[in-house]
This record gives C-alpha cells, structure tokens and sequence, in this order.
C-alpha cells in the first residue's frame, strides 16, 4: 500500500510525505511525520454495507479550511476493514457534498497530538494473521482532501492499479515457495521404495504445479515490464491498463488451489501448523479478495475492453507474436477472438473470457521468456483440452521430468546462496 500511495501523494503539499516513502526505512514508532525516518501508508475504504460497491460509502466530510497543506476536511463514519493500523498516514473516501471523495488522514494532527482514528477492535482473520487489520472510527478526523472533490472513487483506484500489480506477483511468489516446500519434501521423503517424487503420478503432479508457477511468474513480470513503462510507452500503457486486473484475477486465483495440492503432497504433515504450508493455506485465499474481488477484477477487465479498444488491441498484439508456435495456440487465439466478440456485452461471461485471455497471456509470456519444455506442455495441456480438473493429470508430456529437476534446481540453488539447508525449505 504505501508503494501504490507514492503516486497518490503528488500535490505539492505531501512532498514531505514523499520524500518519508521513499527512505528505505522502516520506522515503526508512533510519531508524527517529522520525526520519522520513513513512512508507512494504509488504505480504508471499505465499509460495513460494501467493500465492492464504494458508491455506498457514508463516512461524512465536512469542510473546515483552506491551509498551506491543503483543503482541510473533518470526517465522521465508520470503516469496517482497516489494515496496518500503525501506519503514518491513510487514503479513505467520504462523503462531502459532490460525491464520495478522496481523502489523506494523517496519524497526528499537526500540533502533534494524534487524529481523531479511534481502533474499536483487531479482526480475527482465519489467515494472514502478522498484519494486523482493524475496525476503526473517525470522530471527526482531521483530513486534507487528494484530487477533485466527488472523483475520489475515480482517485483511489488509480492507485489500486499499483497494489494489484504487487497481488498478481506476490500470488506468483506464494505458488512459487509452495513447490519449493512440495519439491523438498516428496525428493527427500520415501515410499514403495522410491522417493516420493520419482513417483510417477507424484512426478506428473510437480510438473504441472511447476508450469503453472512458471507461467503466473512470467504473466506477473510482463505487466510489471509494462507498468514500467507506462509513462514513456503508449502501447505499454495500455498493455498494462487491461493486463492488471487481469494478471490479478487469474494469478490470485490459481494460488489456493494451487497451494492446496503442495500440501498434499506433504501427506499428513502439510496440514500441521509447525509445517509453513498451513500458513500459506491460511494465507492463499486473500490475495483474490482484497484490493478488488475476482468478480471486481473480470468486471474491470470487461470495462476495459468497452471502453479502450486500444488496450484490447494492445493484448491482442502481444498474443500475435507467438502465432505459429503451436497448434493448439493458434486454435486459442481463434477461440478468443469469437468470444471477445460474443463476451464483449454480456457481464455473465466476465470471468470466463478474463480467464481465456489470462491463459493466452501466459502461454505467450512462456513462449517469449519461459522454457520450451514448459511452453509445449503448457499448450498440450491447458491449450489443447486434454488436462484435467485437477493437478497431476498432464497427459502424454515426455518433458515432465525435466521439468521437475528444473525447478528443483532452482530451489536447490537458492539453499546453496543462502547456506540454510537444514533439510526443510522455506
Ligand atoms: C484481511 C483483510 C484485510 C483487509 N484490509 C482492508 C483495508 O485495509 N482497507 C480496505 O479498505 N479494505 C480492506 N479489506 C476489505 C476488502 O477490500 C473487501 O472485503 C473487499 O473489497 C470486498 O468487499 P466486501 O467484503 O464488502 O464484499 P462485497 O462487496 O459484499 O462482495 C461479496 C461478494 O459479492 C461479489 N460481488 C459484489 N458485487 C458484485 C457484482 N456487481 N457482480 C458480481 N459479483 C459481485 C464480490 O466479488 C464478492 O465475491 C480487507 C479484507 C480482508 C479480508
């Protein structure tokens, strides 16, 4: 969140809010800003009758003044979910007469007593359990107001742009620390007289959790490379502008089903609390909830394509530059294009066509950076319509093997940089 506030903190005012994000420094005391080495940014705007539909919001703003740091605003409300309490400064909307607008509440006043946030309780999460997430309300909250009055739906999810990014790869990262755990175990662990991952259903089973890390690591970069260029590169801009919601669903999606089976393949072990996969079980869900639901991202993905044919076209020209590679892609790329066509207006089908392009996206990324084993199995099998509902279930996939100790080598190399080994990864 406080990487996604950068941006958000363009006025003039906040450059010492700015120049406090981008220290490097984690400062974990209570203290107003001035006396911090760096700062921390939270973001509230859900409320108790709807995190999705931020048009409800009932939090009242009410205008007191004009000051050197900007327009100041009271408000008064209630908000339901609200992460990192400790942290310096928060982005929220409330309601002042235009609309619901964008505010900055600082955590101290600046006479140096703290703002008017009274914490009701700590949630009880059934996962994600270091990050604290509180209720809060504002008993008239001093907060300077960000961007146009009424706009500030419009305001706060531009920088949601930024936070999904970080959920498409931070889910790309959790798959990938599960097969690390899953690998570990079944090459290290034995039965029937072989280790577990010689196996072969065991063998087809990591191979294909590996090509889906693979390809939701590589889907999650390519909207990074082009969130990087957003500033300089129209093309990139738009790329980016479809592809984050996009990479969000799919990647936030494919995490808990994904970590489900590498605890499995720990067998009974996986699912107690002293192993680190029933911490990612806990953890998997989340990603696909907050910042945006799934629904709320295939719902952005459709917009997109309604409104900004340019992004829609950017994607499909991306996916062009693997034409030819494999059959079973250029079928896809067919398929894709007659359901572009029929989705276009139809909410319904929201999430299946988020889900075609998503997979498109990633046979495409494996085609341009990935490896060619991952690529021709990624086709045959999400491609081609031979895979399974679950995992384990490639068919006819001569390179499964060699995908597994590809991976295993990686994970074997990073045991060696960090010299912790102890036998039990992560
Ligand atoms: C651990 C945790 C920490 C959080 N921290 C924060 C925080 O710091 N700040 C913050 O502001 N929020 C935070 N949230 C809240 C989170 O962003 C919301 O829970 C989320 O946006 C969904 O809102 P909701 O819970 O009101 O669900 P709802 O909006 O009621 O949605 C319920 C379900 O209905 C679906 N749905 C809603 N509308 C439609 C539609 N039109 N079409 C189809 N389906 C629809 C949704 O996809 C979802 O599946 C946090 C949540 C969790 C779990």
């Amino acid at each position: 969140m406080t990487y996604a506030a950068y941006p958000g903190l363009r006025q003039r005012e906040f450059a010492p809010w700015r120049e406090k994000i981008v220290s490097g420094i984690y400062d974990p005391r209570p203290l107003p800003l001035a006396d911090k080495a760096g700062a921390t940014i939270g973001y509230a705007m859900t409320e108790k009758q709807g995190g999705s539909d931020l048009r409800e919001t009932v939090t009242r703003a009410r205008f007191l003044e004009d000051t050197p740091e900007g327009r100041v605003y009271l408000l008064t409300g209630h908000k339901w979910f609200f992460s990192v309490p400790v942290s310096d400064g928060f982005f929220t909307l409330a309601r002042s007469t235009p609309g619901v607008s964008c505010f900055f509440v600082p955590g101290f006043l600046p006479d140096g007593a703290r703002n008017r946030i009274r914490l009701q309780r700590l949630k009880d999460k059934c996962g994600n359990r270091s990050n604290a997430s509180s209720e809060v309300e504002y008993h008239e909250a001093l907060a300077w107001l960000v961007g146009e009055e009424g706009q500030g739906i419009r305001e706060i999810l531009s920088h949601s742009h930024l936070t999904r990014l970080d959920f498409a790869v931070a889910s790309a990262g959790l798959m990938r620390q599960a097969l690390t755990l899953a690998l570990d175990h079944t090459q290290s662990r034995r039965g029937f007289g072989l280790a577990l991952a010689d196996q072969p259903m065991m063998t087809n089973i990591l191979a294909d959790l590996a090509i889906d890390s693979e390809a939701s690591t590589l889907l999650a970069f390519r909207v990074a490379r082009a969130t990087d260029g957003i500033e300089t590169d129209e093309k990139e801009r738009h790329f980016a502008r479809l592809t984050t919601p996009l990479a969000k669903f799919w990647n936030c999606r494919r995490a808990a089903a994904f970590v489900v089976e590498a605890l499995e393949c720990h067998g009974g072990n996986g699912f107690i609390e002293e192993n680190p996969m029933a911490r990612l079980y806990r953890e998997a869900p989340l990603n696909a909830i907050w910042e945006g639901t799934s629904n709320m991202m295939a719902m952005d993905v459709l917009r997109t394509l309604r409104k900004q044919p340019e992004a829609g076209e950017a994607v499909m020209d991306e996916l062009e530059g693997a034409r030819g590679a494999d059959p079973a892609y250029d079928r896809w790329l067919g398929r894709l294009g007659d359901e572009l066509a029929r989705s276009r207006n139809d909410d319904g089908h929201g999430r299946r066509l988020t889900g075609l392009l998503a997979t498109a996206l990633q046979a495409s990324a494996l085609h341009a950076d990935g490896h060619a084993d991952s690529f021709q199995a990624f086709c045959r099998s999400r491609l081609a319509g031979d895979w399974g509902q679950v995992y384990g279930t490639l068919e006819d996939a001569p390179e499964m093997r060699a995908i597994v100790e590809r991976a295993t080598v990686a994970s074997t190399h990073r045991h060696a940089h960090t010299g912790s080994h102890t036998g039990k990864a992560g």
